[in-house]
Order: C-alpha cells, then sequence, then structure tokens
C-alpha cells in the first residue's frame, strides 16, 4: 500500500562516519566552480573529509558568471543544512528565503474539475488521508463517480491555500515536510562564506586548461594566470561548460531532448504583495510554462520554453503579458539550457556535481537535489574504500536511475496535458517517445491495475514517491470521461470527503501566515544580506 512515506533509499543522506578510512591516495581536492554546485558539493565535502585532513580548494572564475537562478527546493535541503548543523534562524534570512508546501500546476489541463491541482510535500499528518485519496483515485480510474482530485486530501495544499507556512505550533503532534524558496545569489555566497569558515580554501581564477597524465585521468588545471594547480579527484561544477567532464574527459551526453522539448527560459522579478505565498505557482503558457515563487523581498518569475516553437522576443513578450510588465522596464534575463545527462557522472577522477553532469527542466525544481544526491552517494562510496571501476559503474547506474525516475516524472506532465491551442501542446501530447517504464505505467494506469508494482521496482520510483505518480495523474484528470462514470458501490463510496475537510481545516489552525511567522526569523534586506555575506 502506498504511504505518505517521501523517501527512497537512493535519496538517504549518509551520516557522518569518523570511522570511515578515506583511500589514502586521495589527499587534496580541488573543485572547479562555485555556483550552488561548487559550494554545495564544499560544503559536504569539507564535512566528510576535512577531519581526515585532506584539504579542499574551491576555484571559481571571476569572468564566468553563475547561471544565478534556480530558487525553490525540495523538502532535502531541509537535510543539508540540518547534516550541517545551519539553523533555519541563520540562512533563511541570508538567503531571503521563505518556506514551501508544494507547487501548484496552473492550466496543464482542460478537464474540467482539474484546469489545476497542487503537488503537495507529503508529511506524517498524510497518512491520516493517504489512504482514503488511493482508494478513491482506484474508484474512479474504475468508473465510479467518486471525488478524486489531489487537494482535498493533503494539509500541504490546505496550508499554501490559505499562505500558511507549514510549521505548526510547538503541540501539534505531527512533522510537516517542506521546501524552500531562496534567492540562488545569496545561496551561494551564504555557502561560501561558510565553507571558506570551516577550512576550504578558495581561489578566484579562470581556468583556461585542463592537463590529463598518462592514464588518462586529470592531473592538473591551468589558470590563465599561468598557475598549474594539481589534485589527486577533481569535482566538475562549472555548469552548462561542463569543462572537466564533458570537454576534457570526453564523457558522453545523453540528451533527453525528444522528450523534453523546453530548452530556453528568460527570467524577470516583480514586487510581492500583501502576503507571502508558501507555494511555487507553475502556469502553462502557450509554448512552454512560467514560475513564480515567493521570496521575502520580491517574486521570482520565468517562462521555460521550446525554442523550436517560439522565439525569445515572443517568450519575453509573453511573459511580460502575463505579469502586466508590458510596458515596464525591468529588465530580462534570457537563458539556455542543456537537457539531458553525462552517462558517467564520475568518470575516472572527476565528480561532474550540478549543471555540468546534466539539468531535466526545473518543473519540479529537482536539480538542487541532485547536487546533494550525487554528492551524498559518492561520499558514501568513498568512505566505503572503494574507488575501483565496478564501485565507479553501481554509483553512475543509481545517479543514472534517479535521473531516468525523474526525467519520466517531468515527461508525465507534458505527455498527459490534453491542451490543443498551440503546436507546442500538441506535439507534447502526441509525443511517442516514452521510456518502456512510462509505457508500461501509462498502460496499468489506464487499465485499472495498480501502477505500485511499477512505480517501486522501476526507475520511476528512483525518481518519485507513488503518492506523487497519483496525485499528477488524478490532479491532470486522468479518468474515463465524465458522462462514463457511474454511481459507486457502497464500498467505493465508503469515504467521506467532509471528513477529511474537517481534519485539514482543523489542523491548518495550528498553522501561521508565511508573512508573521518569517517576521519571527530576523530579516535581511538583500543589500544587508550581501553586506554581511561578501565578506
Ligand atoms: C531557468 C532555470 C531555472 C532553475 N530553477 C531551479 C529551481 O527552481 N530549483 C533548483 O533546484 N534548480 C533550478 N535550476 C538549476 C540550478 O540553477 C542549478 O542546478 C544550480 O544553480 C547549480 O548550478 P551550477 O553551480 O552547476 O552552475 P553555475 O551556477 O552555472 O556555476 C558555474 C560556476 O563555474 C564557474 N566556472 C565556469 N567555467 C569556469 C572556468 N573555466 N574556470 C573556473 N571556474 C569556472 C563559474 O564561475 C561559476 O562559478 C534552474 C536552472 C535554470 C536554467
Amino acid at each position: 500500500m502506498p504511504t505518505a512515506t517521501l523517501f527512497n533509499y537512493t535519496f538517504s543522506l549518509t551520516q557522518p562516519n569518523p570511522d570511515a578510512h578515506v583511500p589514502p591516495t586521495i589527499r587534496k581536492v580541488v573543485i572547479v566552480g562555485g555556483g550552488s554546485a561548487g559550494w554545495m558539493a564544499a560544503m559536504m565535502l569539507a564535512d566528510a573529509l576535512l577531519p581526515k585532513g585532506i584539504e579542499i580548494q574551491v576555484l571559481e572564475s571571476p569572468v564566468v558568471g553563475i547561471i544565478g537562478v534556480g530558487e525553490g527546493s525540495t523538502p532535502w535541503l531541509r537535510g543539508f543544512f540540518d547534516k550541517l548543523g545551519i539553523e533555519e534562524a541563520e540562512w533563511m534570512p541570508a538567503c531571503n528565503a521563505t518556506y514551501k508546501c508544494g507547487i501548484t500546476f496552473d492550466r496543464w489541463s482542460t478537464r474540467p474539475g482539474f484546469e489545476s491541482y497542487f503537488h503537495p510535500f507529503a508529511s506524517m499528518l498524510d497518512n491520516l488521508t493517504m489512504t482514503q485519496f488511493v482508494h478513491n483515485v482506484n474508484a474512479r480510474v474504475a468508473g465510479a463517480d467518486v471525488y478524486a482530485h489531489p487537494n482535498r486530501f493533503f494539509i500541504a495544499s490546505a496550508l499554501s491555500e490559505q499562505n500558511l507556512a507549514p510549521k505548526p505550533n510547538r503541540n501539534f503532534p505531527f512533522d510537516v515536510w517542506y521546501g524552500y524558496h531562496f534567492d540562488a545569489v545569496l545561496l551561494g555566497q551564504f555557502l561560501q562564506k561558510k565553507a571558506i569558515a570551516r577550512g576550504v580554501k578558495y581561489t578566484s581564477c579562470h581556468v583556461k586548461q585542463v592537463q590529463l597524465d598518462e592514464r588518462g585521468d586529470i592531473a592538473t588545471v591551468v589558470t590563465d594566470a599561468g598557475e598549474t594547480i594539481g589534485a589527486d579527484f577533481f569535482v566538475d561544477c562549472t555548469g552548462f561548460a561542463g569543462l572537466l567532464i564533458q570537454q576534457t574527459l570526453k564523457t558522453p551526453f545523453v540528451s533527453f531532448s525528444n522528450n523534453l522539448f523546453n530548452d530556453s527560459a528568460v527570467a524577470m522579478p516583480t514586487p510581492l504583495g500583501e502576503d507571502i505565498p508558501s507555494q511555487t505557482v507553475s502556469t502553462a503558457m502557450k509554448h512552454g510554462w512560467s514560475w513564480k515563487i515567493p521570496l521575502t523581498e520580491r517574486f521570482g518569475n520565468g517562462y521555460v520554453y521550446s525554442s523550436a516553437f517560439c522565439s525569445a522576443d515572443e517568450a519575453e513578450r509573453e511573459l511580460r503579458e502575463h505579469l502586466g510588465l508590458l510596458d515596464s522596464p525591468t529588465p530580462a534575463r534570457h537563458l539556455k539550457m542543456k537537457i539531458g545527462r553525462v552517462t558517467k557522472h564520475w568518470n575516472r577522477n572527476c565528480l561532474a556535481v550540478g549543471l555540468s553532469q546534466g539539468f531535466i527542466e526545473p518543473l519540479e525544481a529537482t536539480a538542487l537535489l541532485f547536487i546533494q544526491h550525487t554528492l551524498s552517494n559518492f561520499v558514501e562510496f568513498l568512505e566505503a574504500g572503494d574507488l575501483g571501476e565496478a564501485a565507479q559503474e553501481r554509483y553512475n547506474q543509481r545517479v543514472n536511475d534517479h535521473f531516468e525516475g525523474t526525467r519520466d516524472y517531468i515527461v508525465t506532465h507534458f505527455k498527459t496535458n490534453n491542451r490543443t491551442d498551440t503546436e507546442y501542446w500538441r506535439a507534447n501530447a502526441s509525443n511517442g517517445n516514452l521510456s518502456e517504464p512510462l509505457q508500461e505505467l501509462f498502460r496499468m494506469w489506464l487499465s485499472g491495475r495498480s501502477i505500485v508494482p511499477d512505480v517501486t521496482r522501476q526507475t520511476l520510483g528512483r525518481g518519485y514517491p507513488v503518492f506523487s505518480w497519483y496525485c499528477i495523474l488524478a490532479g491532470m484528470g486522468i479518468f474515463p470521461e465524465p458522462e462514463r462514470l457511474r454511481a459507486p458501490t457502497k464500498k467505493e463510496a465508503r469515504y467521506k470527503m467532509s471528513e477529511i475537510d474537517n481534519l485539514l481545516h482543523r489542523s491548518a489552525l495550528n498553522f501561521r501566515k508565511q508573512k508573521e511567522l518569517l517576521a519571527d526569523i530576523p530579516r535581511k534586506t538583500a543589500e544587508e544580506a550581501l553586506q554581511i555575506y561578501l565578506w
């Protein structure tokens, strides 16, 4: 039976292991790149390696900027900070961060009653309503006219509807899972300062050459100031450039462009309103979708689209129209995205982390989770003392499974749309380039059989847990047409929605407005945060 459990063995964060023996061949690690990936890598590796006397150095180019977007997280970011012993009260104000209950998907489906749905972060409390949700969804798939839209079954969705933060009063007996929204630039600066304080070395320099030894491993990098820097192990965090993993080691790249069409984005901020929402909103646009992310000082907005279907100018115009900024001087940032993954995230003495290892478009804000997952698994292998080829293969399989499972979940958003307004949406709905596990999952769902075995046994479950698959398929309204529904049997109609509404309503009384809760955390303006963290 599916439960509210979000945990998946592939996601488990490793615990510090003071007795672990890192192979003596590794005495120095060089991380090239100082974006979110570079500094998250520095922090996680510092935690595991500095106590063992291993040196860590970050090299960051003063001429290549960071991508500077990436403002939404999954609940796993909480584990990242917890494990490093960094309190919310410290990092959240520094990064203008807010709490996130999940994501609303607006206008992705035109099926009556299913024009919008919420993908919640599941919680312990949802164990009280998960059985009812799955029961009703299964009954509706089987043709019974019972209520099966996900929004009325989850506490996170009840909270986000009222702009409540997912942090209950002290006496509330259930933990509630949540993610965050944050300013990506401030996050990088915060982590940089922390990493340096913990003993990571930092050099501002542009790497212009990567030199291999006679075996083909990376031996040194050469900076444009002519300095040669060597290490036993290198971490490529150079973003889409993939300077070490792709350009130097020639690790093959598997493109996902045949089932994820979006390759571009345009972003611009808007002012906050009266309240601070506790959700990301993803709205279907003509040739892609737009995000709206609340921070403490502004909304981050953007339009992710496919350049095969519209130009950058058209996309910017449509986004401005959507945001009411048609005549505004607010500048827009245009970005290109490379969607797919390398075949080997760990290749020879190099680990690729972040955009250099691959990227699945940001619809479910999973990129920082990939960074965490890539690193925590690597530390696990490192501490097991096994750096051989077989270990590398097992490791790469694990990371690839995570990529494939997540890719399939994102593809499902596009494949199950029934919009007919543009060629973009029609092409997505008719796209037959689906992985075998995903095709099987759709067959099972449409034939009324359980999707649980498919999700748990296949790579699909390495990306998302069962309840998320139920949410997306039910939320998009993948049920028999309304005219084909019949009256439910007594067994099918055994759960009363009024009881669930009541439970969630009473539970929500234990939570406060996001704005009010954040006011309790001493807040800094963007300028103050910059001054403090730009040492
Ligand atoms: C439109 C969009 C929206 C996104 N939204 C989300 C989201 O909501 N949630 C999420 O988790 N992720 C999101 N992401 C992804 C997220 O932004 C990235 O995964 C994250 O910021 C990590 O980026 P990075 O550090 O790998 O690369 P970058 O930020 O590009 O950093 C690259 C670093 O490498 C350095 N560098 C490059 N070349 C050299 C060189 N030759 N020598 C030395 N240094 C060099 C640069 O100076 C820079 O410091 C989004 C991405 C895009 C494109």
